[in-house]
């Protein structure tokens, strides 16, 4: 088997689980920008952070053998304060020509306010003024439909998103073909109690189909699987899927999203 991990928080992990990941296949791992654990208290723990997702961290998973990108902004979890999410964004151009990052995420809305709309909006301008691909974040459980109407409402009225380079992640069964009618990206989430089970994501591929989609394990500090993958691979060996369309699902669909950018190589 071999797949790609197009949303973990590596940060969060130990050795132990780049180990694992290598030995069930995985041929990359990408890492958005996400909350620390803990909220940070200036831009300078943004700053550290763009450093360790830039430098650090990639360095960490080449000793495993395993190529490590990163999308980089301030989490809608962090977005409330507008000042601290402005000098945030100013520090980005700094780290954004870094060879593994291929754009700008996970942006997004954590419990659909105002403020945290505001900051959507500026990082989505920003992620157009600097012609950067763009990762999203959609709110749980019973924000999350409202939330993905809102940010949809906000990718449609920028002229200048191309959908194609747009990925909508952690969708669910009531926002999943929305996202996909308008041409975006979808990802689905797979977590071992919130989010989707594996046999919920193999049910979302057979009723939504297998085109723009893509699964991650967004493992992090909370309970979550950084092999939640691979295991969903063999529910849909189980399920009668055969090699063929599960190397597109775990492979070759993240792989031909995230070519889109050129540094991203495999
Ligand atoms: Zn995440």
């Amino acid at each position: 088997m071999r797949y790609i991990e197009p949303h973990a928080h590596m940060v969060s992990r130990t050795t132990d689980d780049y180990q694992a990941m290598i030995t069930a296949g995985c041929a990359a791992v990408c890492e958005p920008s996400f909350w620390a654990g803990f909220d940070r208290t200036s831009v300078q723990g943004f700053y550290d952070y763009f450093l360790q997702l830039t430098q650090y961290e990639p360095n960490r998973a080449k000793k495993f053998q395993l190529p490590h990108y990163s999308w980089l902004c301030i989490n809608a979890k962090e977005a409330e304060d507008i000042k601290l999410a402005e000098e945030v964004i100013s520090i980005i151009p700094e780290f954004i020509e870094a060879d593994n990052v291929l754009g700008i995420g996970e942006i997004g809305l954590n419990r659909n306010t105002k403020n945290e709309l505001t900051v959507f909006e500026m990082q989505v301008d920003f992620a157009c003024k600097h012609n950067q691909m763009i990762l999203i974040h959609t709110p749980h459980l019973e924000d999350k439909k409202k939330g993905t109407k809102l940010i949809l409402d906000v990718l449609e009225n920028h002229s200048q998103v191309d959908p194609s380079k747009v990925i909508i992640d952690h969708v669910e069964e009531h926002t999943i073909q929305m996202v996909k009618d308008l041409g975006y990206w979808a990802g689905v989430t797979l977590y071992p109690d919130s989010k989707c089970s594996k046999a919920r994501a193999v049910d979302l591929l057979e009723v939504n189909g297998l085109d723009n989609i893509w699964l991650n394990c967004a493992c992090d500090w909370g309970v979550s699987d950084p092999l939640a993958v691979p295991k969903t691979a063999i529910e849909m060996k189980h399920r009668g899927h055969n090699d063929e369309t599960i190397d597109r699902i775990i492979f070759q669909n993240p792989n031909q999203f995230l070519s889109q950018n050129p540094k991203f190589k495999l």
